[in-house]
């Protein structure tokens, strides 16, 4: 049991509202994959997929293990694992995972083990580098590709995507339109020569909000889900999905000249209430936060965090506010703190999400 006071509470009504906010921006056929890879950026992914189970055609993991933990809590929906080992494959087929296929040598050892175990149509994903240099085959290697799954009967591609590099940067368009077009180019080949025809897909989130028009038969929906999108504006139009609180543990009444926490680094200059908060940089809190660069709220009233962030605790400043040990902190509640929170820290929302640590106990409320 996690007992721990500090609590991400996730708002359901939110992801659904924000589920419903991209799928408005689509056609009505378009299917929608929900990436809920890295604890569903940092909520609880199976919490998350089992509320949305109904709403979705696919889900998406990075790791096999990440694809097992849904399996297990009992997700029937498909999942895509985008970033399968070699050395995970019987596991992933033994849970029904789809894998992406990436490169020669995963391709060519998930047929041979789709031979041994005699698997029938088993569907896999094929990927595509079209310029994010970072997974995905060659278009060059359509050819290779193509001679092998014709003559094979034990898999079946359920898929063939690409990932966009610069989707959110409309000052790159003409990259991202080139990726498109050879992405599309690709999907051509392999129409002409399959019996069938694959899901095909490019768009993350900020593809959909920036390229809606490639978004052929799915799109793949990560942050937004989440509640950010790649502007301030669209961000406004998501509602937020995390709420991060804890409790006072101890007030302190210190004297000008008293320094609190690691190296003395916060002196008084004048008499000070301060509380001490049982979350720290082992819960994900960046010690860019601490020396007065962020700030909390007790009781809806700003409290600036002071001194070192500590491993396991925040000192903050509550002169001016009247509270008591045992009160609710809120360390955000809006995307307007978890952005400021990301911009104080020099990082992304992404990041501040993933990096709440697992100790951190996780809700789902809707
Ligand atoms: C993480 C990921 C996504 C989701 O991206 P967002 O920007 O969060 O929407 C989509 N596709 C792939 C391949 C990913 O790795």
């Amino acid at each position: 049991m996690n007992n721990h006071v500090t609590v991400l509470e996730i708002d359901g009504n939110a992801l659904l509202h924000n589920l419903q906010y991209f799928k408005k921006k689509l056609n009505a056929t378009t299917k929608v994959l929900v990436v809920v890879k890295s604890f569903g950026y940092g909520s609880n992914a199976v919490q998350v997929a089992k509320f949305l189970e109904k709403e979705v055609a696919y889900f998406a993991v990075a790791y096999t293990d990440e694809g097992i933990a849904l399996r297990k809590a009992g997700i029937e929906t498909p999942i895509l694992v985008l970033h399968p080992q070699v050395q995970n494959l019987e596991l992933l087929v033994a849970y029904q995972l789809e894998p992406n296929l990436y490169n020669f040598s995963i391709f060519n050892a998930f047929l041979k083990l789709a031979d041994e175990k005699l698997l029938l149509n088993y569907p896999i994903h094929i990927k595509f580098n079209t310029g994010l240099n970072r997974i995905g085959f060659w278009h060059t290697d359509v050819p290779k590709i193509l001679s092998e799954i014709i003559k094979n009967n034990h898999i079946k591609i359920a898929s063939l995507f690409s990932h966009l590099a610069a989707s959110d940067d409309v000052s790159e368009e003409e990259f991202t339109t080139n990726q498109i077009n050879n992405f599309a180019y690709i999907v051509k080949q392999f129409y002409e020569h399959l019996a069938y025809k694959p899901i095909v897909h490019i768009l993350n989130t900020s593809g959909i909000i920036n390229y809606a028009k490639a978004q052929f038969d799915m799109v793949r929906l990560g942050i937004g889900l989440y509640g950010f999108g790649n502007d301030i504006e669209e961000t406004k139009q998501l509602k937020n999905v995390f709420n991060l609180t804890s409790i006072i543990s101890q007030i302190h009444l210190i004297e000008p000249g008293e320094t609190v926490g690691y190296n003395r680094a916060f002196t008084a200059n004048k008499p000070m209430k301060t509380a001490t908060i049982p979350v720290g940089h082992a819960d994900g809190i960046s010690r860019k936060l601490g020396n007065q660069q962020y700030s909390v709220l007790v009781h809806n009233q700003s409290a600036k965090i002071i001194g070192n962030v500590c491993m396991d605790m925040i000192m903050i400043d509550i002169t001016d506010i009247d509270c008591k040990e045992g009160d609710k902190v809120t360390l955000f509640n809006s995307q307007e703190m978890i952005l400021n929170m990301a911009e104080v820290s020099e990082t992304i929302s992404y990041e501040i999400l993933t990096a709440i640590s697992q100790r951190v106990k996780r809700l789902l409320k809707c």
